[in-house]
């Protein structure tokens, strides 16, 4: 029997990468597979994440704001930020949520659109992983349209007060910062609001079957006095949060590639030492096809993620091209995860095997940061000239 290869070799992969950039993924995946993969079963299955102990952990090593300049942040390229995302999400996505919303989200609104003092104040703690960082824009009744968002912020003398209700935040109960986006007299404004300002909550949302080692809650805003100082000086209108989520979805195009290889990597030892019908499941046809199928998918998933990472760095990536990444990788990321829960059998419905976490997590994958059916409606816009939102 001849020795099998891996899909990075199948790819050349690796050949895509200068040496700063691997030596950067496999710090990432080291740490990964001694710190978080021996307990992610756990955290799913008790929906527990030690998410402020994994942030510190995660701030050491430099996965957190790492593709933002100065202010304590590593200033890595985008590719690298991507390598890492593929590497944290190859164990939960629900980690590299953690890390998405942190970094791209959070940390990217206040560096972005931030003032010079809110920036002093939260970057450097957040790139440390002492201060954790939320996003607040969808709402109960508005998450693919968040320009009809209700929370609102009206001027009260010097002060705004803040009202509303945002739902589905990640990290939003541990956080100690939440940007959250409200409409306003001057069309729709983002805020940096500490969370121990009096009015604040975020109760969790439990009964989860996706992205369980993951953080999700409710932010109640109820008078919430802020202020002058507290608004993004320089996001105005819809434009500031969706420029966030554009960095976020950049960085799903690798993670749900991570994912769909751990389960591809998962599947193909599995079917290398099951035996059925006296010989490896690895040594049948119907078995193989399907291997090949996926291993063409996650390759050509990486290869997107690389190309769209270069096109980053280079300042030219456009929203219709991250959108292509975000539908392509997360849409066949979740048909590969069911697919490697076939070849497992029975044995694929539990928690002992990566798969079915994977594939239950890449259900929220695929809806968050805009759905399929919102990049598509993107990707249509951009070929037609037609929008058809509405
Ligand atoms: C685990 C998790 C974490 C999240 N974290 C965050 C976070 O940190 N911050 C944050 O702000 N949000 C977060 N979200 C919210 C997420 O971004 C929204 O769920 C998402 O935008 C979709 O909104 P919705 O759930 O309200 O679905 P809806 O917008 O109600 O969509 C329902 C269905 O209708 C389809 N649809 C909508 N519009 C159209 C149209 N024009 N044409 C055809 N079909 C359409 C959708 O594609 C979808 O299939 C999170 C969600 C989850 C599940």
């Amino acid at each position: 029997m001849s020795r099998p290869s891996t899909l990075t070799q199948l790819f050349a992969l690796d050949s895509l990468l200068d040496a700063d950039e691997i030596a950067i993924r496999d710090t990432v995946r080291d740490f990964a597979d001694a710190r978080l993969r021996p307990h992610i079963a756990d955290w799913f299955e008790d929906a527990k994440l030690p998410a402020r102990e994994i942030a510190k952990e995660l701030g050491q090593i430099g996965a957190l704001g790492m593709h933002l300049e100065g202010y304590g942040c590593p200033g890595m390229s985008a590719t690298a930020y991507g390598l890492a995302c593929l590497e944290l999400e190859a164990v939960d996505s629900g980690i590299r949520s953690l890390v998405s919303v942190q970094g791209s989200l959070a940390m990217f609104s206040i560096h972005h659109w931030g003032s010079e003092e809110q920036k002093n104040e939260w970057l450097p703690r957040m790139a440390a992983g002492d201060a954790i960082g939320c996003f607040g824009l969808t709402e109960p009744d508005f998450g693919s349209n968040p320009s009809g968002m209700r929370t609102n912020a009206k001027r009260d003398g010097g002060d705004w007060l803040l009202n509303g209700t945002k739902m589905w935040i990640t990290n939003g109960s541990i956080a100690d910062v939440a940007v959250v986006w409200a409409q306003t007299d001057e069309g729709i404004r983002g805020f940096v609001v500490p969370t121990d300002t009096p009015g604040f909550s975020a109760p969790e949302i439990h009964k989860k079957m996706s992205l369980r080692a993951s953080v999700t809650s409710e932010l109640v805003l109820d008078n919430v006095r802020l202020p002058e100082s507290a608004v993004l000086p320089k996001a105005q209108g819809l434009r500031g949060p969706l420029t966030s989520l554009g960095e976020a979805r950049f960085g799903i195009i690798f993670g749900a590639i991570g994912a769909a290889r751990d389960c591809l990597e998962t599947a193909i030892d599995y079917a290398r030492s099951r035996e059925v019908f006296d010989k490896p499941l690895a040594g049948y046809q119907l078995t193989q096809a399907k291997i090949a199928d996926m291993a063409l998918e996650v390759g050509k998933g990486h290869l997107l993620a690389y190309h769209l990472g270069r096109l980053k760095d280079r300042g030219e990536i456009t929203p219709e091209q991250v959108s292509t990444g975000k539908l392509n990788n997360t849409r066949e990321a979740i048909k590969i995860a069911r697919e490697c829960r076939t070849i497992l059998g029975a044995n694929g419905i539990t928690l002992e095997y990566p798969v079915i976490r994977h594939a239950n997590n890449l259900e929220s994958v695929l809806t968050y940061e805009g759905t399929s059916e919102v990049h598509q409606l993107t990707i249509g816009r951009a070929l037609t000239g037609e929008a058809a939102f509405r």
